[in-house]
């Protein structure tokens, strides 16, 4: 085995794509991956010619390397993670190291070689190093074919100021833009499918997480809190969520089935939820709501209805997953890692004081009218400093003092 100190490469896309701003979007992956990337061998990050370089401890081995990358693919900014070794810019060094790289890289049938040198004192040019490394491998690998368009595997050389990185194995990342770089939004997660899949759509465009769930608790179990958690548990790892509040909300909702009419109950319901979600956001600076509703999927899910409960908040209200069908939705759940967490059972304030027959074409007038009846703005204040907080680690997020 070779003994060259071992790298991951983070390539990105879109912010390869930012003008003047790059280097903020740069630092911010940085610090995520650093943060992220905490208790594994790392030396050191850096940014190299275009890409994020993880430089990992002298010993470490093959595992911990593919260890690293699989969590580097998962952060929200990295496009494509690379494998490989950082070397002397001596070309018969680069095709051995290239080689060493090539046998780690698993099944593959075809390669080709993309070489580049960012600074024309390397005497080779990017052509004729495609060659000669090229060349030694193809003695190396004879029974493999060299493959211009779509090789199973890309063989990358680059020469970056005195030193040269040699790498093989790809994965794709999951792209987008780091945590921290879109500002703080504030998500409304329940233990179900679909929210946490429009949590992770948010910080996968850069933004900040902070979870809001409303339980059914005192009326429920609290059983809906620990899955939220275990949730928020997963989400976590991509470094996205900086905490989650808990509402124990079931004894209003008793309150708002003793007072409004039954098929108006669970409009009532999610109006409160908002303004509550939307009182908190503005405790922790979020500018935006997030939820998991895809048009029709349940009552509350109509166009009407879906007016009505965004009156009852100036925030903008974000739907990512508003125009994505259950199938997509659980689709992207599993890859995520939380669909088996929500495919459990427990009862939140969901499946609490529900109506027979919902109403599906709610007129605003008349919601509000029969909500005057309720003391909402005070409930709201009460609620919402009854929240419970829990944090996660969110290199992104800077923590205000705690309020006593
Ligand atoms: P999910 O799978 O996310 O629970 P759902 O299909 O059950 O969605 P609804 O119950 O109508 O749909 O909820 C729609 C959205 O409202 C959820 O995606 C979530 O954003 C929010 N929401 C619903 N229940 C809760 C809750 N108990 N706590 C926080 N947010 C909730
Ligand atoms: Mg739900």
């Amino acid at each position: 085995m070779i003994d060259y100190q071992r790298i991951c490469l983070a390539h990105y896309h879109e912010i390869g794509l930012k003008g003047h701003n790059r280097s903020t979007f740069e630092m911010r992956l940085l610090k995520n991956l650093e943060a992220l990337l905490s208790d594994f061998p790392v030396v050191t990050v850096h940014r190299i010619a275009g890409r994020l370089c993880v430089f990992l401890r002298e010993g470490t081995d093959w595992e911990t390397a593919k260890a690293v990358a699989d969590v580097m693919g998962k952060v929200p900014g990295v496009a494509r993670v690379s494998c490989g070794f950082k070397c002397p810019r001596d070309l018969d060094v680069m095709a051995e190291v290239a080689r060493a790289a090539m046998l780690e890289a698993g099944d593959f049938e075809s390669f080709k070689v993309a070489a580049r040198r960012n600074h024309t004192d390397f005497p080779t040019n990017s052509m004729e190093m495609n060659q000669i490394v090229g060349a030694a491998l193809c003695q190396a690998f004879p029974e493999k074919s060299v493959r211009m368009k779509n090789p199973d595997l890309t063989v990358g050389v680059e020469v970056v100021q005195n030193a040269a990185y040699v790498y093989a194995r790809s994965l794709p990342g999951i792209g987008g833009l780091p945590v921290g770089s879109s500002g703080v939004v504030a998500c409304l997660l329940s233990s179900g499918i679909d929210s946490p899949v429009a949590t992770w759509k948010l910080a996968r465009r850069g933004a900040v997480c902070i979870g809001v769930h409303f339980s059914g608790r005192p009326q429920t179990s609290d059983a809906s809190e620990y899955l939220v958690d275990d949730i928020a548990r997963v989400l976590e790892r991509t470094g996205c969520i900086a905490r989650v509040y808990t509402v124990p909300f079931g004894d209003y909702q008793r309150e708002i089935a003793l007072t409004v009419p039954p098929e108006l109950r669970v409009i009532m319901y999610r109006r409160l939820m908002f303004k509550v979600a939307e009182e908190l956001a503005h405790r922790e600076g979020a500018g935006a709501l997030v939820t998991g509703e895809s048009l029709g999927q349940v009552a509350s899910q109509t166009l009407d209805n879906i007016r009505c409960t965004d009156a009852a908040v100036s925030l903008p209200v974000f739907r990512p997953l508003i125009g994505t069908d259950k199938l997509e939705i659980i689709a992207e759940a599993e890859r995520l890692g939380t669909f088996e967490i929500s495919a459990q059972d427990a009862p939140d304030c969901c499946t609490l004081f529900m109506p027979r027959s919902p109403e599906t074409h709610a007129k605003l007038a008349v919601v509000e009218e029969a909500e005057s009846a309720l003391p909402v703005d005070e409930w709201v204040a009460e609620i919402a400093a009854a929240a419970e907080v829990r944090d996660y680690a969110c290199p992104a997020f800077k923590r205000k003092k705690k309020r006593s």
